[in-house]
């Protein structure tokens, strides 16, 4: 059986062409830019004032003030020594100008301005090209634009920017057993949640899933809706019917719809019956139905690869250490991501780890990696994946 880093290895070595979009920059967060972007001019593009005060002209205490300018003025004194402007925070310092002081510490009286301290050179002036030269690089290739990334791009006057596409995601959940929310259950059967969880996991990362759907355990109609599924999808999620039970079609439904397998089972738990296939430039990954092995195969497998599909340089969920708050003996024969809260800078790991069992994870901000048949101790240091 695979290892982890095997099974993550084989995700991220898949080639993929990706395809690119102009976006508008108000529509842009969280796409990944698809060339680099660099300053197309000086930031600032000029000397401007860090403060309301006076730009003053030679470095003293008194100064005669000879006019005003505020910002977005293009106004341009012609200082001489001994002389100062009124100015405010943004406003273009006159070229002559040798510092700005705030006016808290000034005095003025008629049209002399008196300062509490002597002015150092430069002092509150933001200086032209002082956070960006012109042509410097601002973002790379595969940067993914943040609130304070579309502010930077804005300031560079760009109104649109040409980003990655991100994948069309369909999801198809199998299963008999399920009933969706809010119709009436019968007997043995269970609520659908996987497809709530999955496709909610996925928005919160800027992924939408665009259709969802459910069939039962019957071999036609799961192969049917495979490759009707596959038809727009860049990247299919199933969930359910794909580990050995006489139930379980998903995988030969796959291989029917031609779809090429990459890996199946991956030692760890939960999570084991895992299902990575291509078809050219399609994908699928296959999820274990159990709500909890779905969901961290989600997170661990499915999420890098949404972000490498979209261009991403940074995949995968943010990664700390964090020390044990309890000791904690992982008995399974396989590497495990556990279920966990950190709080307080010290993370714990939580009751309920069956995979079958959705309230640990509800209640966790993070998976904790954990080795097979693993003793730690109290203040141990392990890895966690944070979730939320
Ligand atoms: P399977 O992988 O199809 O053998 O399903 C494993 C377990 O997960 C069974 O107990 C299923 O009832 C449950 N399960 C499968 N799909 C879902 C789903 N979409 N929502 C909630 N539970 C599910
Ligand atoms: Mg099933």
């Amino acid at each position: 059986m695979l290892k982890i880093e095997e099974a993550l290895q084989i995700i991220n070595d898949q080639q993929i062409e990706l395809s690119t979009e102009i976006r508008k920059l108000s529509d842009s967060l969280g796409f990944a830019v698809s060339s680099e972007i660099r300053a197309p001019f000086d930031m600032p593009a000029f000397d401007n004032s860090a403060m309301d005060g006076y730009a003053l002209c030679g470095i003293s205490k008194e100064y005669q003030i000879i006019g005003e300018v505020a910002a977005g003025d293009d106004h341009q004194f012609e200082l001489k020594q001994g002389e100062a402007v009124r100015i405010f925070t943004g406003a273009r310092v006159p070229a002559a100008a040798s510092a700005v002081m705030m006016q808290e510490k000034t005095r003025v009286e008629g049209e002399k301005l008196f300062l509490d301290e002597l002015p150092k050179e430069g002092q509150s002036i933001r200086k032209k090209g002082g956070e960006l030269q012109k042509e410097q690089l601002v973002f790379d290739k595969g940067y993914t634009i943040t609130p304070a990334g579309i502010g930077m791009i804005g300031a560079l006057g760009m109104d649109q920017v040409e980003v990655f596409k991100k994948p069309i995601i369909n999801l198809i959940t199998t299963g008999n057993e399920l009933v969706q929310p809010g119709k009436a259950k019968g007997e043995g059967q269970i609520y659908e949640s996987n497809s709530f969880a999955i496709s909610a996991a996925a928005e919160n990362f800027g992924f939408p899933v665009h259709k969802k759907h459910s069939h039962p355990d019957d071999f036609e109609q799961i192969k049917t809706g495979i490759s009707e599924a596959l038809e727009q999808a860049d990247i299919l999620l199933l969930s359910g019917g794909i580990s050995v039970g006489d139930h379980d079609f998903v995988k030969q439904a796959l291989e029917e719809n031609g779809m090429e397998q990459q890996f199946y089972k991956v030692f760890q738990k939960p999570g084991k019956p895992l299902y990575f296939g291509r078809k050219a430039n399609k994908f699928v990954f296959a999820l274990p139905g159990n709500p909890a092995s779905s969901l961290s195969c989600f997170y661990i497998y499915v999420l890098p690869f949404l972000q490498q599909f979209s261009g991403f340089q940074q995949k995968g969920l943010p990664k700390f250490q964090f020390p044990l708050k309890e000791p904690y003996h992982n008995r399974s024969d396989r590497p495990s991501f556990l279920k966990a809260k950190i709080e307080n800078d010290e993370v714990r790991i939580l009751d309920g780890q069956a995979s079958s069992m959705i309230l640990s994870m509800a209640h966790a901000n993070a998976l904790a990696f954990i080795d097979a048949e693993t003793n730690l101790q109290k203040g141990d240091l392990i890895t966690c994946y944070l979730i939320g």
